[in-house]
């Protein structure tokens, strides 16, 4: 297979890698998709195919969900003991730091994202996520309850895990969110089976060869790659206990309904329209590279990109121009080139949705300040862009763009509840970022703020222990510290009459 132009950059290890044939992993085996067909994957830097892989279909699915069943039921991961499960998904965070230029470089190829940011955040973050859930293995603790009845009880509650899981994932940090949903699921005791993006199945895959290396008995991690189709047969499959979605809030709403047939648990993390708020006092120095940070990071194809930006008219234009700065600093190239800070969009279909909106926006009369187009002819780039005289009603300010596009909003209140009225004028609730050196507002609106996670003095901040989910349209449950592995387990209540 042609590696295209971007394989004169890439290790010899992501080279052999990328040679091999991409299959599925089914009960430990790689094989092919029982339609034996397979899709292409892309370089979206210049969009030349990369590698083929196996296309899963609901066949696979089945197949796949009966290797998960048979592993969660019997076999060494149902006798394992939580410190070895603790140590199995440790074990699987050193292999993947030891790998961690190879899969940098495989992401970036794939997703299109800067080296440099795969090195920096998805990888770290990936094998620290891994190392903290593995640690959870040996601390999942019922309760000893007691009971009010008359009596003489002893009663207790006991968390097991939740059994079979489907887990479904996008493509913007396509091996930070296998592991994000992997490792509490593994060190909770769950068997899974993971359905990567069809944008960028790589690094899923190449994740799933090191799973093997780390000593998962087979079944306990089975990967489809595929589109969509495998996705809703997971969803809907009978004998999944539980299906964990990350994606659009649109495919979101198709999961709840799939899941329904045998009312599986469903945990979502969807989309946002996050605003972040400097107030006057707001230390810009901190604010303005934070807010482009927060929208510019990763192309703006973050969940929580904060792509709705108020600026009190104090400092608004001052707020502009820094950013415009900050903006024209930023080197668009393709992401393996090492001084990259904007690499392409994931796709051609991409582009095409960011550019719509853009289009959009100039339609209804909004007024560009930098960017606003795409970059280049070869390749899926677009500028990093600021937009104002946006008016509420606007799709550009109401709709997920999922591109390096903030809409600049000047604001004149001192009131905090009308302020967060309009950062809380949204369907989404995903998360907010507050900028001002005022910690006392700074912690009232917080209150005030429908969204999962609120940042102060720095947008996009996660962490393996702080919570994280949406409020209203963007998602159920919480991912990330304790609250995950309670969503991969189920509590029994045992009472006995003595
Ligand atoms: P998407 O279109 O919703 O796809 C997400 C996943 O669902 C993909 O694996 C997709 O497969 C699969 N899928 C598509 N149709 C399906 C169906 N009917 N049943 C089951 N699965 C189906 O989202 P995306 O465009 O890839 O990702 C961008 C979205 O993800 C944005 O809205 C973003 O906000 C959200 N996101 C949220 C978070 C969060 O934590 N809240 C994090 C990252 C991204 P194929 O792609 O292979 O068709
Ligand atoms: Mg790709």
């Amino acid at each position: 297979m042609d590696v295209s132009a971007s394989e004169g950059r890439l290790s010899s290890g992501a080279k052999a890698f990328i040679a091999r044939r991409h299959k599925l992993l089914i009960d430990g085996h790689w094989v092919d998709a029982r339609s034996g067909r397979t899709f292409a994957v892309f370089d979206p830097s210049n969009g030349q195919q990369i590698a083929e892989v196996a296309e899963g279909g609901a066949e696979d699915v089945n197949r796949a969900v009966g290797a998960a069943r048979r592993a969660f039921e019997g076999g060494p991961w149902a006798k394992m003991k939580p410190v070895e499960r603790g140590k199995m998904v440790w074990r699987l965070g050193d292999i993947l730091e030891a790998h961690a230029d190879e899969l940098a470089e495989l992401e970036s190829l794939d997703n299109g994202k800067p080296v440099r940011d795969a090195r920096t955040v998805d990888l770290p973050f990936g094998c620290e996520l891994l190392r903290y859930m593995g640690g959870w293995s040996t601390k999942i603790c019922g309760q000893q309850i007691p009971i009010s009845a008359p009596g003489e009880w002893h009663a207790y509650s006991i968390r097991e895990p939740v059994g079979v899981v489907g887990q479904i994932i996008p493509w913007n940090f396509p091996l930070l969110m296998a592991v994000w949903k992997i490792a509490p699921a593994l060190a909770a005791g769950c068997t899974i089976v993971l359905k990567p993006a069809e944008q960028t199945p790589l690094t899923a895959i190449r994740l799933g060869e090191l799973i093997v290396e780390a000593g998962f008995p087979p079944g306990v991690v089975n990967i489809i790659t595929g589109d969509g189709t495998a996705g809703a047969a997971l969803a809907a499959h009978p004998d999944v206990d539980k299906v964990a979605f990350t994606g659009s809030t649109e495919v979101g709403k198709l999961i709840v309904q799939a899941a329904a047939g045998n009312l599986k648990k469903v945990s979502l993390e969807l989309g946002g329209k996050s605003p972040a708020i400097v107030f006057p006092d707001a230390d810009l120095s901190v604010a303005i590279p934070g807010t482009a940070s927060g929208i510019f990071f990763n192309m703006g194809q973050c969940c929580t990109a904060g792509s709705r930006l108020f600026v009190h008219e104090r400092v608004f234009d001052k707020v502009m121009t820094g950013l415009a700065g900050e903006a024209a600093r930023l080197k668009i190239g393709p992401g393996l080139d090492p001084e990259t800070r904007i690499g392409p969009l994931v796709s051609d279909e991409q582009l095409r949705r960011v550019t719509g909106y853009l289009e959009s926006g100039r339609q209804q009369g909004a007024e560009v300040v930098t960017g606003g187009k795409r970059h280049g002819n070869s390749g899926y780039f677009v500028e990093p862009t600021i937009i104002t005289r946006t008016t509420p009603e606007m799709k550009i300010v109401r709709e997920e763009i999922f591109g390096p596009v903030v809409c600049a909003i000047r604001y004149n209140d001192n009131d905090l509840d009308r302020i967060a009225r309009e950062g809380n004028n949204t369907e989404y609730g995903l998360a907010a970022s507050i900028w001002t050196r005022d910690l006392g507002i700074a912690h009232k609106l917080a209150r005030k703020l429908k969204a999962g996670s609120v940042w102060i003095n720095v947008h996009n901040f996660n962490d393996v222990a702080l919570p994280f989910g949406g409020y209203k349209q963007s998602g159920w449950g919480r991912e990330m510290g304790y609250e995950a592995i309670e969503l991969y387990t189920e509590t029994k209540a045992v009472a006995a009459l003595l």
